[in-house]
């Protein structure tokens, strides 16, 4: 091997779910830049196509709300991303029962179906990643998002389960906990939170998004990112069962 072009993930297969867009998209390009092949999962057929054509990896078009379609992702991924998520603002006595079921189902079940079926291959080989996108909302709450609050927490306690079953494999497992990250998701949250909220749709981002953290600016996809792939990376080796913050120091509250 020409060791000048050696990429500290040549060779590695990586799966990251709702790779289409934002966080996963910014995640599926930092990983094939460092010399993965990555399955670009994502609802979105297009977005996904174009995504993997860009990085030279493959489109994977699924609802990860089906669980027959999480059941037929690839099982042979070194590193699985588990980044799909949504979003939906109300207060829980006028919350939709169906939101909160699909948001669980994206956010929490399909991480889970997902890591049963590609376990086995990184335990054969003794070398896996798993990274959990999940959120400053897995560690605090935020009125109006009992959804999302919930799925984010539960995926903290799957992460971590991962982390101690998979340590004698040479697997790792991590949650990133991103305070508000300019993408999509964000955006299409501004209306409904400033109706919730009772306050201006252009006063949002301010008291809203930026009440807590210290550092008033939004976080960029590849911010995230950058943590996603240090995780994937040998100096990341000993550091599982972690929750990292990118916040802004949020939870330094
Ligand atoms: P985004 O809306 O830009 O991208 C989400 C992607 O997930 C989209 O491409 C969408 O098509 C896909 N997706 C949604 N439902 C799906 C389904 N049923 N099946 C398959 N794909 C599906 O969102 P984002 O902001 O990049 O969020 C990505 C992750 O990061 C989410 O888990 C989110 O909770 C987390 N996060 C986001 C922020 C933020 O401020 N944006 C902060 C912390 C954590």
């Amino acid at each position: 091997m020409d060791t000048t072009t050696a990429r500290p993930l040549d060779g590695r297969t990586a799966l990251v779910t709702g790779a289409a867009s934002g966080i996963g998209r910014a995640c599926a390009e930092a990983l094939a830049e460092a010399g993965a092949r990555v399955y670009v999962v994502d609802l979105a057929a297009d977005p996904a196509k174009e995504v993997a054509e860009r990085i030279g990896g493959q489109a994977i078009v699924a609802d990860l709300a089906d669980p027959a379609a999480v059941d037929a992702l690839p099982d042979d991924a070194d590193i699985v991303v588990n980044n799909a998520g949504l979003q939906h603002v109300a207060p829980v006595h006028e919350f939709p029962p169906e939101r909160f079921v699909l948001i669980q189902r994206v956010m929490v079940e399909a991480p889970f179906r997902i890591l049963r079926r590609t376990l086995p291959h990184m335990y054969a080989q003794e070398w896996g990643r798993v990274v959990n996108i999940s959120s400053v909302h897995g560690l605090r709450a935020s009125a109006f998002k009992s959804a999302y609050v919930t799925a984010k927490h539960a995926l903290e306690g799957l992460s971590k389960t991962v982390a101690l079953e998979g340590a004698p494999h040479g697997v790792t497992s991590n949650c990133v906990n991103p305070g508000y990250v300019r993408t999509p998701l964000v955006e299409k949250q501004i209306a409904a939170q400033a109706l919730t909220h009772g306050i201006p749709e252009s006063e949002v981002v301010e008291r809203v998004m930026l009440d807590r953290p210290a550092m008033k600016r939004l976080i960029e996809p590849a911010e995230v990112a950058a943590l996603a792939l240090f995780l994937c990376t040998p100096a990341a080796s000993y550091l599982t069962g972690a929750s990292l913050p990118l916040d802004g120091a949020w939870t330094a509250h």
